[in-house]
């Protein structure tokens, strides 16, 4: 198979092997709208994407005063505000902002798109990502998904070509934080040292073999109906017409399927790069 990962195919994978299939190995197109009312999962998208793009021209120099001129949307202005407050404490060098990375793992592409990255005053390196869906999730949650097994892996695996310079005096350690602009104050982080990385190397080698050892017409689909509200393939799958409803609850608590709308920035990025797969 060849495929180049990332976290949102991995990620789709786990939620339902059938939408994997059709979605990354079938290049199934369908017209299905992901959720309802589906102009405020767009708009809610399209923010997020703004939301991005401004916070990258802040880290490459441009004044936050010209910035905050470009910003009409009442909740794009207080999002950025907030990072206004929460940006002096990024202060760590060499830094990246909206950094794309190809890196191996047990000899497959993964393909990760880092919001911001930096090397700390002590040494380790720090990943953020910008998370600008409506609700915070809990860090259980958080866990759970595959962005925050991977970017981690994929940072350090190419830690000497980032960071070359200060590679002999890294702490070998990866620390991954989730900044919400929504909830400033609530910053889910997770620590991965040397150990974790190892482990999730072979965690994220196996799911690809798994991937990779299932015959076309074989991924299964999902026992989580609900998740097909969601999806664009429930009409190939006879699993509904009718849009699941944007739910502003955490899917850890709640039990339903959410959107998240920073997959839906990643996955315009990756949507570019099809080619290469
Ligand atoms: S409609 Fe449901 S079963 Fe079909 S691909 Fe989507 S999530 Fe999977």
């Amino acid at each position: 198979m060849n495929l180049i990962y990332s976290a949102s195919k991995l990620q789709d994978f786990l939620d339902c092997e059938r939408k994997f299939e059709l979605k990354h190995l079938l290049r199934r197109e369908c017209p299905a709208i992901i959720s309802e009312p589906a102009h405020l999962v767009e708009t809610r998208a399209e923010l997020g994407r703004r939301f991005h793009f401004l916070t990258h021209q802040l880290f490459c120099g441009v004044p936050a005063s010209a910035i905050f001129t470009q910003i009409k949307d009442d909740t794009l202005k207080s999002w950025f505000d907030a990072f206004l407050n929460f940006f002096p404490s990024l202060k760590g060098k060499p830094r990246f902002s909206e950094f794309l990375l190809l890196s191996r793992i047990n000899n497959r592409s993964i393909i990760t798109v880092f919001d911001f990255m930096q090397l700390s005053d002590n040494k380790f390196i720090q990943i953020f990502d910008w998370k600008t869906g409506p609700y915070l999730p809990s860090q259980k949650s958080a866990a759970k998904k595959i962005q925050t097994i991977l970017y981690p892996i994929a940072v350090w695996i190419s830690k000497e070509n980032l960071f070359s310079h200060d590679g002999s005096r890294l702490q070998p350690l990866v620390k991954m934080c989730y900044w919400y602009p929504q909830f400033p104050d609530g910053t889910i982080e997770f620590v991965a040292d040397q150990e974790k990385i190892q482990n999730n190397i072979d965690h994220i080698g196996q799911l690809i073999e798994r991937i990779e050892s299932t015959k076309i017409g074989a991924f299964r689909q999902t026992d989580n109906i609900k998740q097909c509200g969601y999806c664009l393939y429930r009409s190939i799958c006879d699993r509904g017409k009718i849009a699941g409803k944007m739910e502003f609850k955490d899917s850890e608590d709640s039990g339903v399927f959410e959107v998240d709308f920073d997959q839906l920035t990643e996955i315009s990025i990756e949507e570019g790069l099809h080619g290469m797969d």
